[in-house]
């Protein structure tokens, strides 16, 4: 799995990380040692129960041992009385139902009594009970074959000495193993944990079938220091506990199913995974929630970037919603809103300064291009009338040089405020530069154009400006057409309205200035005057274009 590369996506896998990674350590580091604990439990338990089981079976054997003994020194057998052997044999073959037979076999080693083989004279004298019964000694064998049975059996001797207390042969008895095992089966605690007898050499049970694998039990030779566990016949993981019996040469073994001593831990462990479980899911919703509480503003911060990016500067923060947020993050986003309405303020200054005349407030002619044209062809459109004035103070370089330069400036500002208060609302007032000045007036035809030129012209005659005393004349000249109905002058009706309006000013200005023309389209000349003091007549030409609008 790749991992992605937002910071959600990682935050959420390192959390869940730390959440299940330190808990299933835990878990393994405690299951290890319940394991371990647990089992050596199991195995003292065993063991403690494989003592008693240990003492049965010696007390088994040395009763069966005892009996013989108790034989071998009847007066009958230490007298070789056949007669009374065989009779005492026979009642103790009938009272002790164990023990399959009872042999008498004298001190040159030849069986003498045997009640299963009556003709006796079998040769014994190389048999190890027999060379024990020589030492003296009373012997268990080991699980030996019988010889007329064919069956496995145990044999119990014991020497027989005569009154003169010499060596005088043995007598033995045979059991047969059947009893024996039964005997230590029937030790079991439980059915499931039966104890069985193995051979300590070969680790292979007793009386276990050809090829039964042998069981690793380390006790054969060294007491047991650590649970050992593997698998029984069955495929089984099992715990075994041996203790050696009868010198050594046989093991008393036990065997419990792992699962079984183990079954209440695993329980336990499976209810913790499932509380640990239920907890995360109870935590995870948390957790997202965290990191949604990290990457959302961070998204949204971002998705502002692009917006400001892209020139959308006042909608980038829609009511600043920082509720719930991080406090550090919520400063960010808080200082990034007030920057981005900063820089929107910045550019609309901007924007605003730069379609804007300075000394005068009005628009200028940068913005006559897009604004004017956008006029004229909503008038256009909605078959309205349209008109244009062209304004131009008269001789302002008089005034400038008689009263100066500021005189001149405020004369620029007080008539830019006459146009402002006297034009309605939807009108558009530029100064073109210099002392010139255009309106364009939508929904205005040209009487009406001409009206407001003429309100003009008295306004600004009436400007009572006076500079050390001395009264400074403001006086203007205007020119004014109305919309043509096809492009004639320039590329488009924009420029024609201006041009129309500003070879109607210069008709003005010809006719003597402080007056109002009239631009005739249909004429192509000037047609009217108002106020013309000298009333001179309609001068013919084409009209003055003076200049690109998007120039300065
Ligand atoms: P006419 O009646 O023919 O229009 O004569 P006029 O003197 O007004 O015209 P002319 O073009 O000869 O002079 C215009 C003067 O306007 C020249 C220039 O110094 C002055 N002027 C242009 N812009 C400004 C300005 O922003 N402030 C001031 N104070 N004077 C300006
Ligand atoms: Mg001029
Ligand atoms: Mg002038």
């Amino acid at each position: 799995m790749r991992l992605g590369r937002t910071i959600k996506a990682q935050l959420r896998f390192y959390s869940l990380l730390l959440i299940l990674l330190p808990l299933a350590l835990s878990l393994a580091a405690f299951y290890g040692v319940l394991r371990t604990e647990g089992l050596r439990k199991a195995q003292g338990e065993m063991q403690a129960e494989l003592r008693h089981h240990r003492f049965d079976v010696e007390r088994w054997l040395g009763y069966r041992l005892a009996d013989v003994v108790h034989v071998s020194r009847t007066d009958a057998v230490r007298a070789v009385d056949i007669p009374a052997m065989k009779r005492d044999f026979h009642a103790f073959l009938d009272a002790h139902g164990d023990f399959r037979s009872l042999v008498y076999v004298d001190a040159a080693g030849r069986t003498v009594l045997d009640l299963d083989m009556p003709e006796g004279g079998v040769d014994l004298s190389d048999r190890e009970y027999f060379l024990r019964a020589r030492q003296g000694q009373p012997f268990i064998s080991r699980v030996l074959t019988g010889r007329t049975s064919g069956k496995a059996i145990v044999i119990f001797s014991s020497p027989v000495l005569n009154p003169q207390g010499d060596f005088a042969g043995l007598v033995f008895g045979a059991v047969r193993i059947d009893a024996l095992l039964e005997m230590v089966s029937s030790l079991r605690r439980t059915p499931v944990d039966p104890s069985f007898l193995v051979d300590a050499a070969s680790g292979v049970p007793l009386l276990a079938p050809e090829n039964t694998p042998s069981i690793p039990l380390p006790s054969r030779d060294a007491p047991i220091d650590g649970p050992t566990v593997y698998r029984n016949r069955d495929g089984d993981e099992v715990l075994g506990v041996g203790l050696p019996l009868k010198n050594g040469e046989w093991l008393l073994v036990q065997e419990r199913a792992v699962a079984d001593i183990l079954g209440d831990m695993h329980r336990q462990l499976l209810l913790l995974l499932a509380v640990s479980g239920l907890t995360i899911a109870a935590l995870t919703p948390f957790l997202l929630r965290l990191a949604q509480r990290v990457t959302g503003p961070i998204e949204r911060i971002s998705a502002m970037s692009e917006r400001i990016m892209a020139g959308e500067y006042g909608s980038v923060c829609p009511g600043l919603d920082a509720a719930g947020m991080p406090p550090e993050l919520e400063r960010l986003y808080r200082n990034f809103c007030r920057m981005a309405e900063r820089i929107g303020t910045h550019v609309g200054e901007l924007e605003r300064l730069t379609g804007t005349d300075e000394l005068t407030g009005l628009a200028n002619r940068r913005l006559l291009a897009d604004a004017g044209a956008r006029i004229v062809s909503i008038c256009r459109r909605a078959g309205q009338p349209c008109a244009c004035l062209m304004l131009d103070l008269d001789h302002f370089k008089h005034i400038n040089d008689v009263h100066g330069h500021a005189t001149g400036d405020e004369v620029l500002r007080r008539l830019a405020a006459a146009i402002a208060s006297t034009v309605r609302s939807s009108d558009f007032a530029v100064r073109m530069g210099g002392e010139e000045f255009a309106i364009i007036a939508p929904n205005t035809d040209a009487p009406h154009a001409m009206a407001l030129a003429e309100r003009l012209r008295r306004t600004v005659e009436r400007i009572d400006l006076r500079q050390a005393g001395m009264p400074v004349p403001v006086a203007i000249s205007v020119g004014v057409a109305g919309m043509t109905v096809t492009p004639r002058y320039g590329a488009g009706p924009l420029e024609d309205l201006l041009a129309g309006a500003d070879h109607a000013l210069y008709r003005a200005k010809q006719a003597g200035r402080n007056r109002v023309m009239l631009w005739d389209d249909a004429d192509h000349g000037v047609v009217a005057e108002q106020d013309a003091p000298d009333g001179e007549g309609r001068p013919e030409g084409a009209p003055r274009l003076r200049g690109p609008l998007s120039g300065s």
